[in-house]
């Protein structure tokens, strides 16, 4: 259970971000719905979070931006008195094969899905290791894991958030701050419904499951690693897959 417990989610205006959202509201986290471009999704959340006797409020902030970052933590740390849980979802895509894949669309890649999670964990360290307690939970991708043709920066990134979930995870370590990433397959969501039903397909007989994942399937793994009982759980990637890759 989560009672007491303070939440910050990037990207918590729609797809995964927000089901995360919802789910550790349910279980009793005040949350703050951070959002890029998503004003109408993010005040949604903050709407059906409040209908369900929750308390959360909205933020826009780009990631990508440390200043912007830090004064988004500051004013969650006014708004509720600390932050308790950080999970840094934001993510987006920009495929292409390498040979035809621009350096500005590795860079925006890498700036929002890598530096992003970075400058959020180095905004909430401090307050984390003074309260001497604190949940990071980074949200990769099965393709940061086993790579994937066309998303050379995007793998790049993920793969990357890994290695700062680990480090992080060992410098955190004796402060009661655990860090660990969960690592989706292929689920539903804006971002996989651009793929053709072609690739759908290929997908699929790559899924032992043979179905594509829900955003609630990561939504549960991301609260099982936020509750206070997860306490010995750290530097670990939780692949949430369907079996894709074991
Ligand atoms: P999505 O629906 O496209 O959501 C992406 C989220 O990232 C949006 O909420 C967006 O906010 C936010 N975002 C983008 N740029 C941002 C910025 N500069 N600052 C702050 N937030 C920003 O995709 P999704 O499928 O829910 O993905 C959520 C996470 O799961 C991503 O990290 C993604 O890489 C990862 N993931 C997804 C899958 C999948 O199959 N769907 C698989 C593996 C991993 P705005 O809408 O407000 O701009």
């Amino acid at each position: 259970m989560l009672e007491g417990r303070v939440a910050l989610i990037t990207g918590a205006g729609k797809g995964i971000g927000k089901e995360i959202a919802m789910e550790l509201s349910k279980l009793g986290a005040k949350c703050v719905i951070n959002y890029a471009s998503s004003l109408a999704g993010a005040e949604e959340t903050v709407n059906e979070i409040k209908k369900s006797g929750g308390d959360a409020y909205a933020y826009q902030c780009d990631v990508s931006d440390y200043t912007q970052v830090e004064k988004m933590i500051k004013d969650a740390i006014e708004h509720y008195g600390k932050i308790d849980i950080l999970v840094n979802n934001s993510g987006i895509t920009k495929d292409n094969l390498l040979l035809k894949m621009t350096e500005a669309d590795f860079d925006a890649v890498i700036n929002i899905n890598l530096k992003g999670a970075f400058h959020c964990i180095k905004a909430v360290t401090k307050p984390m290791m003074k309260q001497r307690y604190g949940r990071i939970i980074n949200i990769t991708s099965i393709v940061g894991v086993i790579g994937n043709a066309g998303q050379a920066n995007y793998a790049a990134s993920k793969a990357g958030l890994i290695g700062l979930t680990k480090s992080a995870a060992r410098e955190l370590a004796t402060r009661n701050i655990t860090v660990n990433a969960v690592a989706p397959g292929f689920i539903q969501t804006d971002m996989t419904e651009v793929l053709s039903d072609t690739v759908k397909e290929q997908l699929l007989e790559q899924i032992p499951m043979k179905k594509l994942g829900e955003t609630a399937d990561i939504a549960n793994a991301v609260c099982f690693l936020a509750d206070e009982r997860a306490a010995y759980i750290t530097g670990q990637v939780l692949n949430v897959n369907g079996g894709m890759a074991m």
